[in-house]
């Protein structure tokens, strides 16, 4: 596993951490936006973390 930078999707209401989360790797890249986003931790990167 490895923890990364905040990142997280215009089109979710949670932020990604980890780069085996494969909610986060799903994002397109016109919807991906760095930092939290004011919003809560994936659930999935909140396990893998
Ligand atoms: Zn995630």
């Amino acid at each position: 596993m490895a923890k990364v930078a905040a990142f997280h999707s215009i089109k979710q209401n949670v932020y990604h951490d980890n780069n085996k989360c494969t909610e986060g790797n799903n994002i397109e890249k016109e919807n991906l936006r760095t930092g939290t986003g004011g919003k809560p931790k994936c659930s999935h990167c909140s396990k893998l973390n």
